[in-house]
């Protein structure tokens, strides 16, 4: 690791203080739950019948109150009233753009903010979730690396999100209507996308997911979620093998001496390995392609040699390379790089045989568009010259 630049900022840990009380039963696994009813008085013979209950009624209905739980007798349900709640973060405000973007500022234990959002699309609803307060790795043109307060959400908040933009959208199945039957889906895809490096919240982000994808709640399949990493190469692997999603990376340079500016934990884990785990990604989780996502910066990484470099880079890789147009930020150190020179990177990596779509800017005024996220509690933001210093660049 090189000594010069942090990898990861000054931040501020915040120590997790064990729950007290009733135990939420969203974000445990069946197994957790299975456990937590044993803990609770439940016969160890009725578990998992129980579980497969409650699940069912969570999950897939939507339901918050243990009293409307209706194949469970009275009695069972005043018990699990008793030690259990059912609590997802709370939404403090909600903001919609003009292009239909929904944009939550959402609370979670112990007064923390974090933001999800919903974009709506023709053909299919995705919800970027946020994995951690902040983020503490620093990349230079990213606002969420500027926040320095730091904290892991928990699985319960992190399917939590994913449970309150349905409320807001609607979109729990109506009694006696089944699975499939509602029609297109509102919420069809996740992206991780959201606010943290999923990949330094591994456990957390894993059974959140496969809650998610469980056949008999959310359901959402695997190929309809994708983690985008900053390219944590021990985890990446693991993330094949333990969650099975699609896998974006944050990769936005083509030299090793740019991508430290741009994505410091290249330092730790350089280009060279980064590709060799990226190269086995598709056949160990089975899933057709690797999204790049490369972001757009005049002058710094928007050339023909480096579109010439990268498809280079990726060769004998099936990947998908997403062109994100520079989100600006106050104070960000860098600007978006012109139309023009966008479109000639894009058909020089389409020449090369590779989808290259330019990813469309979403609710842009509401900063809620991809970098823009960092929630309005966290007030300490670094000055611009704080960051290019950080990015070893002189402040325009
Ligand atoms: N931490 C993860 C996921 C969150 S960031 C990661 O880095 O992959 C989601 C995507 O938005 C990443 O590709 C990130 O590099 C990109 N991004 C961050 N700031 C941006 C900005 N200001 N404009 C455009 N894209 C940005
Ligand atoms: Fe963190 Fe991703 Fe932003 Fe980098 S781009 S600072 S890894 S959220």
């Amino acid at each position: 690791m090189s000594a010069e630049a942090p990898i990861t900022q000054d931040v501020v840990t915040i120590p997790r203080k064990l729950p007290e009380g009733p135990v939420n039963i969203v974000g445990l696994t069946r197994d957790g739950l299975r456990a937590a009813l044993i803990d609770a008085g439940t016969p160890e013979k009725q578990a998992r019948m129980r579980v497969d209950q409650i699940w069912q009624w969570v999950y897939f209905r939507g339901v918050r109150d243990f009293g409307a739980m209706t194949n469970l007798s009275k009695a069972y349900r005043a018990d699990l009233a008793e030690r259990f709640v059912i609590v997802v973060p709370e939404v403090v405000s909600r903001e919609v753009s003009a292009d239909g973007t929904r944009k939550y500022l959402v609370r979670i234990a112990g007064g923390h903010e974090v933001e999800t959002v919903y974009i709506p699309e023709e053909d299919r609803g995705t919800l970027c979730i946020s994995s951690q307060v902040g983020c503490t790795l620093t990349c230079s043109f990213c606002h969420t690396g500027t926040q320095k307060l730091v904290r892991n959400l928990t699985p319960g908040e992190i399917v939590g999100q994913i449970m309150l933009a349905r409320d807001d959208l609607g979109e729990w199945p109506e009694p006696g209507v089944g699975s499939g039957e509602a029609g297109p889906r509102l919420l069809s895809n996740i992206v991780l996308m959201g606010m943290g490096e999923p990949l330094y919240n591994f456990e957390a982000v894993r059974d959140a997911m496969r809650i998610a994808m469980d056949g008999e709640g959310i359901s959402l399949s695997r190929r309809r979620i994708t983690l985008s990493t900053s390219g944590v190469v021990p985890e990446i692997a693991r993330t094949a093998e333990e969650i099975g999603c699609m896998l974006a990376v944050s990769f936005h340079g083509t030299t090793d001496e740019i991508r430290n500016k741009l994505v410091p934990i290249n330092k730790r884990w350089p280009l060279a390995e980064l590709l060799e785990v990226l190269r086995a990604y598709p056949k160990l989780s089975n899933s057709e392609r690797i999204t790049f996502e490369y972001v757009m910066l005049k002058g710094v990484n928007d050339s023909d040699a480096d579109a010439r470099r990268l498809v280079k880079l990726i060769a004998g890789i099936p990947a998908k390379i997403n062109l994100i147009p520079f989100n600006e930020w106050p104070s960000a150190p860098y600007e978006r790089s012109d139309w023009d020179r966008i479109e000639a990177f894009a058909n020089i990596v389409h020449r090369a045989g590779y989808a290259s779509p330019i990813r469309t800017p979403r609710g842009e005024d509401i900063m809620a568009a991809c970098g823009q996220l960092k929630s309005a509690t966290e007030r300490a933001r670094k000055g611009r010259t704080e960051i290019a210093a950080e990015a070893g660049l002189t402040p325009r």
